[in-house]
């Protein structure tokens, strides 16, 4: 039987069918490594020290561990926070149990009436408990307050640990080392709630799994779902997409044409359908890799398609415009040679050096980031991108195409 963990009770409210499926770790592989390694390094900073635990980091994701600003997260003061914390709840009677720490996501003897799950980082404050769940990817996720993992891991902390409310925060870890803390109180009320929702959703998933073949809900979420590679929805909608051919399917303005007389509803569950065949497309993408990195992929003209290795030369800069200046003048080798540099790479800079007067790093960042400005060190080129977004916070952006 497929255990339900945490992690996965948020695409579970969604789609009920999903527990009955297998589940799976898929996508790319290199994605879920560099997030297992940034948990590790956090996990290990407060137990072994920053050095030794970036010391311990795979050499492949060691910048990425390097760019994070520790000193703003929690795993640094191991007097009051614990990281790695298992908790399980009894959905049933509402209880909740500590299963120990540092179990790797291992859950041997968890009740049937349980759900378990572990938590990257918890503090005990004197009225409340503190969560902090670190977010390495790029998904888009639900805000603290209605998240259920997060939710879970309040519920269960502040009853072992005799609280009444807790605050939950999602960090977010860019690959450019940048980090964003999104923080929300959940009151007593809240958690009584979430124990009632998660007994709800428990019942009635038992209930589908029980009697209903069918059940499957296609949206965005499918893209954290573990049961994609064996969900006959999301198959289903990649084979559509695979064996329409040109003439079926339309072309781009038409189907857009035909899309814009749809109810803004149906345009909805177009962009729901849409994220779950993306879903698909990428297992598809990760599985193709993974056996055309045991024998290439034969394609049309006699070639092959697989893993290459393609080795790139860098010229250092300094080194590049001082041989075109010397021979052939600044024309040609300022045209040759552009240094550019980006406000993450900056800040990355800055954060070691040692501040005066109580300076803090955000003031220091402003001050050296405005000096450049004010002499002229920075363009701006604004670029046109989709993504979700509050209308009511900025004007939509309309084309008449
Ligand atoms: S992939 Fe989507 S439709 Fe399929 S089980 Fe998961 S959530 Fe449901």
């Amino acid at each position: 039987m497929t255990i339900l963990s945490a992690s996965k009770l948020d695409v579970l409210s969604r789609c009920g069918a999903m527990a009955r499926l297998e589940h799976a770790e898929w996508g790319e592989p290199r994605y879920r490594e560099r997030g297992r390694a940034i948990h590790e390094f956090l996990a290990s900073v407060g137990s072994l020290g920053y050095d030794r635990a970036l010391e311990l980091v795979p050499k492949e994701w060691f910048e990425d561990c390097r760019a994070i600003d520790v000193s703003k997260l929690p795993a640094c003061d191991p007097e009051s926070y614990a990281s790695e914390v298992a908790f399980a709840i009894d959905w049933q009677e509402g209880t909740a149990r500590e299963l120990g720490r540092g179990l790797a996501r291992r859950y041997d003897d968890v009740l049937l009436t349980e759900v378990a799950g572990t938590c990257d980082v918890i503090g005990i404050a004197a009225d409340r408990v503190v969560i902090f769940d670190y977010k390495s990817g790029f998904a888009e996720l639900p805000d603290p307050r209605e998240n259920w993992q997060l939710r879970h891991y309040a519920y269960a902390a502040a009853r072992v640990f005799g609280k009444d409310c807790a605050d939950v925060a999602i960090i977010r870890l860019w690959p450019d080392g940048r980090s964003a803390t999104t923080l929300r109180t959940l009151t007593s009320e809240d958690l009584a709630a979430f124990a009632l929702e998660l007994r709800e959703l428990m019942r009635e998933t038992l209930l589908l799994k029980a009697n209903e073949p069918g059940g499957y809900v296609v949206g965005q979420h499918c893209r954290r779902c573990p049961a994609v590679p064996f969900c006959p929805a999301v198959t289903g909608l990649v084979r559509n997409l695979a064996v329409l051919d040109e003439a079926k399917r339309g072309s781009p303005e038409e189907m857009a044409a035909q899309l814009s007389e749809l109810p803004a509803s149906a345009q909805t569950e177009a962009y729901g359908r849409w994220q779950a065949a993306k879903a698909g497309l990428e297992l598809v993408e990760a599985t193709l890799k993974i056996l055309a990195a045991r024998s290439p992929i034969p394609m049309e003209g006699g070639k092959v398609w697989g893993p290459v290795l393609s080795t790139t030369s860098r010229y250092d800069g300094g080194v590049a415009f001082r041989v075109l200046q010397e021979r052939f003048g600044n024309e040609v080798a300022d045209e040759a040679v552009k240094i550019v540099s980006s406000q993450a790479a900056i800040e990355r800079a800055l954060k070691p050096l040692p501040r005066g007067d109580g300076q803090s790093f955000a003031a220091l960042s402003r001050e050296v980031l405005g000096e450049i400005e004010a002499r002229g060190g920075v363009s701006r080129e604004q670029t046109e991108a989709f993504r979700k977004y509050d209308p009511s916070k900025r004007p939509a952006l309309v084309s008449e195409r």
